[in-house]
């Protein structure tokens, strides 16, 4: 059975498509629009496909669904629909379900763009929103209200490595009749088990670690299937946010060394951030896989591993921040994450600059905050990096 396989296998095996030729890896069908036999069998189309019959690659495609079922074997959902970006997935789970008059809670430490829709899109199209910090269960009790629609979060928060309780969350939502919609981005799909833990619909950013490399934007989004095939399809087909098959095939070939991948990443991280504990040059390190992290006892529960991301706080602000920056000589200085490569951001003057300086301090993005995603380099060649550029300082 398919369902009992481990996720390892799953990454490589599942959603498989395989056309006439027996082809080992998978075929990218790149193609626009599909053939059918008879008017009557286009008629029949129409009015219900069946699993192997598509219409148009903006409602779906033989690669893209293969991409949509291995992450959904993942993840253990009832389906998944893939989407042109991580911003397409996320614009598309929060729209497809609200309408004006709607109430929504959102966590506010969020990702640039999923603050955007939340705090300025949203409220324009008369969707009412309110704004929580994520970690305190107290201020969620309070915001959520009988008939909110849904509770927005990232499970992981960007930049500073806050863990959001998941379980926690969809208590207080569900007690409302709330969905609970999570980006996972930061957790990855290996390392914690968000729809186990409660949340009701998943969006990732396939551009991250799912890609791994660099290469292609995508997203998806998961859940039921009464969702996904329901508003969430209807809403993304007749929108524009398909993803394009030969990304859905890069993102597909990227499942199959996701675990591994991750893993790899999260080991990394974890050397670099007990090197770095106690360094002179900081005002602080924060890795959820360190026992001094401020949520560590909800991480042992929810999280397998600490993750792919660290953040350090260089004393001495922007300053030392950009020689520290401008020091490293295998660290990019970019602002992807999930890569191959690691990389190096200042989120005060890149990621979050649009933020004001109160906005800024209020999520703890001091001017000497740099976060680091962990790729597959050699740990000892990064830890000799990023101290050689501390020890610029
Ligand atoms: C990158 C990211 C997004 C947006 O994804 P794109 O693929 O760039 O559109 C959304 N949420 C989080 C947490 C992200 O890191």
């Amino acid at each position: 059975m398919t369902s009992d396989w481990a996720n390892r296998t799953k990454l490589v095996h599942s959603g498989i498509r395989r056309s006439q030729y027996g082809e080992m890896s998978e075929a990218i069908f790149l193609t626009q629009g599909f053939d059918y036999p008879t008017a009557e069998a286009a008629e029949a189309r129409f009015i219900e496909s069946g699993p192997d019959e598509f219409i148009y690659a903006r409602y779906g495609n033989p690669t893209v669904r293969m991409f949509e079922e291995r992450i959904a074997a993942l993840e253990g959902a009832e389906d998944a629909f893939a989407t042109a970006s991580g911003m397409a997935a996320v614009n598309g789970a929060l729209f497809s379900m609200l309408s004006a008059g709607d109430h929504v809670v959102s966590a506010k430490a969020l990702f640039g763009s999923c603050l955007y829709i939340t705090e300025t899109l949203l409220p324009r199209f008369g969707v009412d929103v309110d704004f929580v910090d994520g970690t305190d269960l107290e201020a969620w009790r309070a915001a959520v209200k009988p008939g909110t629609k849904l509770v927005f979060l990232e499970a992981m928060s960007n930049p500073t490595l806050e863990v959001i309780d998941i379980a926690g969350v969809a208590e207080i939502a569900h007690s409302v009749g709330a969905m609970v919609v999570v980006d996972n981005v930061f957790v990855t799909p290996v390392f914690q088990r968000s729809l186990e833990l409660g949340a009701d619909v998943l969006v990732y950013s396939a551009t991250k670690h799912i890609d791994g490399q660099g290469r292609c934007l995508g997203g998806v989004v998961l859940g039921s299937r009464e969702f996904i095939r329901g508003p969430f399809e209807t809403y993304l087909k007749h929108t524009g946010g398909a993803l394009s098959p030969f990304n859905a095939w890069v993102m597909l070939k990227g499942l199959e060394t996701l675990d591994l991948r991750c893993r790899a990443q999260a080991d990394t991280a974890s050397t670099i951030a007990r090197a770095l504990k106690d360094h002179p040059a900081l005002e602080r390190i924060i890795y959820p896989g360190l026992a001094d992290h401020p949520q560590a006892a909800l991480v042992g529960r929810q999280m397998e591993t600490g993750g792919t991301m660290l953040a350090i706080d260089l004393k001495g602000g922007k300053e030392a921040a950009f020689r520290f920056l401008n020091g490293l000589e295998i660290l990019a200085i970019s602002n992807n994450l999930g890569d191959a490569k690691s990389i190096a951001t200042h989120p005060a003057t890149t990621t979050h600059q649009r933020l004001s300086a109160e906005a800024r301090a209020e999520l703890g993005i001091g001017d000497g905050l740099i976060r680091i995603s962990v790729g597959l380099e050699d740990a000892g060649d990064l830890v000799n990096d990023i101290l050689g550029a501390l020890s610029s300082q």
